[in-house]
Parts: C-alpha cells; structure tokens; sequence
C-alpha cells in the first residue's frame, strides 16, 4: 500500500487481493482487518473512510490480509468473535463460535426457564472451547451455577478469560466430556461437541480444515462417538440430566434422537431445526425431577 493512500484505497486494495486469493466474502473481510488495524467500528469506520491510512500502520494491515489471502480466518487473525451479542476472544486453540450455537442457548434457557422456574439449575458445557455457550448462559441467566469441561488446556484458558471479560463465574474442569463431573447432580447438560465424521474432515472449507483444531471437530469414524461416550458416561452422574440439549451435524439428527431413546431418561426428545432448515439440535426433557 502507497504512502499517502487513503482508507478508502487500502479497503479497495485489499478487498481486490483477497478477491484474486479466491477468499469468500473478500469486502467484508476486507473491511474486518480494515476496522481491526485502524481500531474503528461501524459508523466510525465508514466516517474514516476518506482519511489518510496511518503510515505506521502500513504493514500491520499488509500483514493482516496477507494472512487472510493465505486462508486463515478473520477471526484468529483480529482474535475475536461476536457470540450472542457478547464478545468473545479466539485463538487457532478453540474452534470459532457459529451462529447457530446462538440457537442452542436460546434453546437451553426457554427450557431452562420452564422447567426451574426461578430456581437455581447446575448447567454443565461439555466441550466448551471457547466458553461461548458456558460464558453466555452465565451472563444471560444470573441464578444458574454454569460450569463447563474441555480435555484442551489451552482451550480452557481462552474459556478462563472470555469468562473474566464477561464478568461471568463460569467453573472449568479439564477433562473428557463428562468425566470430570463423575459423582456430582448435573440438571442441564449442553454440548456442541466435535462430530465430523474422520473421513469428512479432509473435504471440509480450508479455513475450517487448515485452521480450527482438529479435536474441536473430529467425531470419530461416524462423527457420533461424543454423543455416544456422554450418553455412557451418564451412569457417572449422581442422576441422569433433566434437560440435555445437544448441536449435530447435518444428517446426525435421527441417530442422536435414537442414543438419547436408548439412554431412557427423557420424556420427550426434540429435533430443532437452524436458520437454514437443517436439523441442527436435539433436546431431551424430563418434566418431572
Ligand atoms: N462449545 C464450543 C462452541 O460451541 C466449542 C465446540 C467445539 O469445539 N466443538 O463454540
């Protein structure tokens, strides 16, 4: 980039390099590292716009969308990423919250609501990663206790601090999906656990493939084994949850719907669909304690 470009330039370069990288969305990435390097926002970006691009930013920004062009995603790149309206921190060591998790807490807090009606349910996170769904029901949901396992440590310190930034007391535990809450009442167990069948993982996007953590999506030879384990490590519990609300992968529905059957605990068991008529979660609800 020129000295003496404007911002306006640098976005329209950038956006034009990523766009010959073949990277998806280049304007809106371009935008993103564009906001992120000259530390503006939204309106007060767009007003930037005919300013002079700070010199000594210059190869920070150049740094930046290089990365990008290279298919990294913007959001290990800037280090964070909005997740239910609260800003969470990411590096490559947690996958990158979606917006369909969005959809899963909603879930999980509608159910929640009916089932401990003012009352103080324990809701565990298994898999939580970057403490998206843990962070998020304890700042939504004051009177729940929200605690949350990952076998990643690395992970469970992104969690730690997403934690702290939110003002969230979040309890995290290392360890295999619900193992560490072997002997203890869980009421409301969560999980958006890895479940992309081994052999699918090579024909996943490249910014998924070649930047998340292989352990936050590897589900095994057919993707099921998390749900398979948890329904299995149940028996650890001192009783079985009263509300389970569980992500899946395109097609998984039916046989997740089946394991929670076979586990036996739930009255019902609810497929949900996401935004884009996928079925994307199951829940199970048993009404009475
Ligand atoms: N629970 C985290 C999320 O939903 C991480 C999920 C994962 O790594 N599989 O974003």
């Amino acid at each position: 980039l020129p000295q003496g470009s404007s911002n306006r330039e640098a976005f329209l370069k950038a956006s034009s390099f990523l766009e010959d990288c073949g990277v998806l969305e280049p304007q809106n990435n371009a935008r993103l590292l564009l906001e992120y390097v000259l530390g503006l926002e939204g309106a007060a970006y767009y007003m930037a716009l005919p300013d002079a691009f700070p010199a000594e930013r210059i190869s920070a920004f150049e740094e930046a969308v290089n990365r990008k062009g290279q298919g990294e995603p913007a959001q290990y790149i800037i280090g964070r990423q909005e997740f239910y309206g609260l800003p969470f921190m990411v590096s490559p060591a947690v996958l990158i919250p979606r917006p369909e998790t969005e959809l899963l807490v909603e879930a999980v807090m509608l159910h929640g609501d009916r089932l401990w009606p003012g009352g103080t349910p324990l809701a565990a996170d298994i898999g939580t990663g970057s403490g998206a769904i843990a962070v998020t029901l304890a700042v939504k949901r004051t009177g729940w206790h929200v605690e949350a396992s990952d076998i990643s440590p690395e992970a469970l310190a992104v969690a730690a601090q997403n934690a702290a930034a939110n003002g969230a007391a979040v309890q995290f535990r290392e360890g295999d999906l619900l193992a560490p809450f072997a002997g203890e009442r869980v009421d409301i167990l969560v999980s958006n656990p890895p479940y992309i069948p081994a052999d699918d993982i090579a024909g996943l996007q490249r910014e998924v493939r070649e930047h998340e953590p292989r352990t936050a999506l590897d589900g095994g030879p057919d993707g099921l084994g998390p749900y398979r384990t948890m329904m299995a490590q149940l028996a650890l519990l001192a009783a079985p949850p009263r509300l389970v609300g569980f992500e899946l992968g395109q097609g998984q529905a039916e046989d997740v719907a089946d394991l929670l059957r076979v586990a036996g605990h739930w009255d019902e068991i609810i497929v949900v669909p996401d935004l884009a008529g996928i079925d994307r979660h199951v829940m199970g609800i048993r009404n009475k304690g």
